[in-house]
């Protein structure tokens, strides 16, 4: 049915780049004879799912949005992709999103942008506009995001879906095409928050592949959404970040961000405001640090790897011109905006300048919310300052991109975990995101707050 459902829409929506209908028949067939020979599979089993194109599956495409890695098709799968296969949940294909994770809206996606299925005419949010999409569009009911500076949550706000981000370490980045190692990582995008937490279970937990993986179990998450479905929060202490709200905050967005509030109160959270003093500070951090680690994770697409290889029209085939011309074609204008502005903030005389100050930065934000968590067992706050915006309203002014992620990044220069469930549609009629965030290693209560407000 899912197989049909993106036949017939996907055609106007554009959330895969890639469609492994054989592979997940051949899947979903093998999960019905398990079952009929009596086999006790897990709940997910036989369920579908959409991957976005950054993590890699063995012998499928997995582009990451980049002409770069055309063609090329990986040798194994990710440490997620194994947990999904191996409990029997059909990979229906790949999403798309913005090239190696840059950007908000997946306008660049080198193989085109997605569309929003509330409205074709705007953006499914980014980088992972495809996977919240899909969701949204019905063409898949699970999918995985990675979310470095909010491609979950975001995406998830503007179509009306559910996506966490989880603490960073919690999911396994092995086999994920990093953007900014300190900050990626990957995680559900569904239509239900308790959908979230089991999948999330699933993909969780340690993995001696990734060395930032936390070695302890996760937190009971699906126990805790069972919970908070039952809709008492007495207890509770919920924190409003001051500096998450008002200025460039749509009215629409903000008046259903209170409604939220309000739900929760009723069900018998506190609610009180607590001051993030550095957050203001948090976007320039982050577009510094990210940049920095990108430039250096994407120094391996060299032309003699992976993937794309252009030899320079004329002249001798040296490595470096291979690289060059590689690079020159292989790569779009905001990934090579992006190489630019890291290998400036790290080079000698500017490092500490830049990169020294934005790793200070994320420190204080880190306190931060150390102070805020002292006083709220969750902080909230609307997950998007806006709904969906117009498909290029904002390509040509990447100032005005990265303010969306204004609310979102904090949570990834601190490691926290956050989820964003939908609270509404806006004035405007468009969906708007509640955010929750708790402490690290506390994603429970996300999933306990996320489905008392369902
Ligand atoms: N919009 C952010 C960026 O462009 C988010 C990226 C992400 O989470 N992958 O960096």
């Amino acid at each position: 049915a899912h197989l049909d459902r993106i036949a017939a829409v996907d055609g106007d929506v554009h959330a895969f780049l890639h469609v492994s209908a054989d592979d997940a028949l051949a899947t979903a067939a093998d999960v019905d004879a398990r079952r009929a020979n009596g086999e006790v599979l897990h709940p997910l089993a036989g369920v579908p799912i959409a991957v976005k194109d950054v993590v890699v599956t063995k012998g499928m495409p997995s582009t990451a949005g980049s002409k770069i890695l055309e063609g090329w098709i990986p040798p194994y799968d990710a440490t997620l992709v194994e947990r999904l296969r191996a409990a029997g949940l059909p990979i229906l294909g790949k999403t798309n999103m913005d090239e190696f994770a840059m950007g908000s809206s997946t306008e660049h996606s080198a193989y085109g942008n997605s569309h929003n299925p509330w409205d074709l005419e705007r953006i499914p949010g980014g980088s992972g506009g495809g996977s919240a999409a899909a969701v949204a569009a019905f063409e898949a009911p699970l999918a995985i995001g990675t979310d470095t500076g909010g491609s979950i949550r975001q995406p998830g706000a503007v179509t009306g879906t559910v996506g966490v981000k989880p603490t960073y370490g919690g999911v396994s980045r092995y086999g994920l095409i990093a953007l900014a190692s300190s900050l990626d990582q990957a995680g559900p995008v569904t239509r239900t928050v308790l959908d979230s937490a089991l999948l999330h279970e699933l993909i969780g937990g340690h993995d001696p592949r990734d060395s930032t993986s936390i070695p302890e179990p996760l937190p009971p998450l699906v126990e805790a959404a069972r919970q908070g479905a039952l809709g008492d929060l007495s207890g509770l202490r919920v924190g409003v970040v001051t500096q998450l709200q008002g200025e460039g905050y749509q009215p629409g967005v903000l008046a259903r961000f209170h409604e939220s509030l309000e739900l929760l109160t009723k069900a018998g959270a506190e609610v009180v405001e607590v001051s993030c003093p550095h957050f203001e500070y948090a976007l320039a951090a982050y577009y510094l640090i990210l940049p920095a680690e990108a430039s250096s994770n994407l120094a391996k697409f060299d032309g003699m790897r992976f993937g794309l290889r252009v030899e320079p029209e004329d002249g001798p085939v040296t490595a470096e011109r291979v690289m060059a011309a590689t690079r020159g074609a292989g790569f779009g204008d905001e990934v090579k905006r992006r190489i630019i502005l890291g290998t400036y903030a790290l080079s000698a005389g500017y490092y500490d300048a830049y990169y020294g100050s934005a790793q200070k930065v994320r420190t204080l934000i880190q306190r931060d919310f150390a102070d805020a968590f002292a006083q709220a067992d969750v902080l909230v706050s609307p997950t998007a300052p806006t709904t969906a915006f117009k498909l290029g309203e904002k390509l040509d002014d990447p100032l005005a991109m990265y303010l969306n992620d204004v609310a979102t990044i904090p949570a990834n220069l601190a490691g926290v975990p956050g989820i964003s469930v939908p609270s509404g549609l806006s004035d405007d009629g468009l969906p708007a995101g509640f955010q929750i965030l708790a402490p690290a290693k506390a994603d429970d209560r996300l999933y306990r707050v996320g489905a008392a407000l369902e």
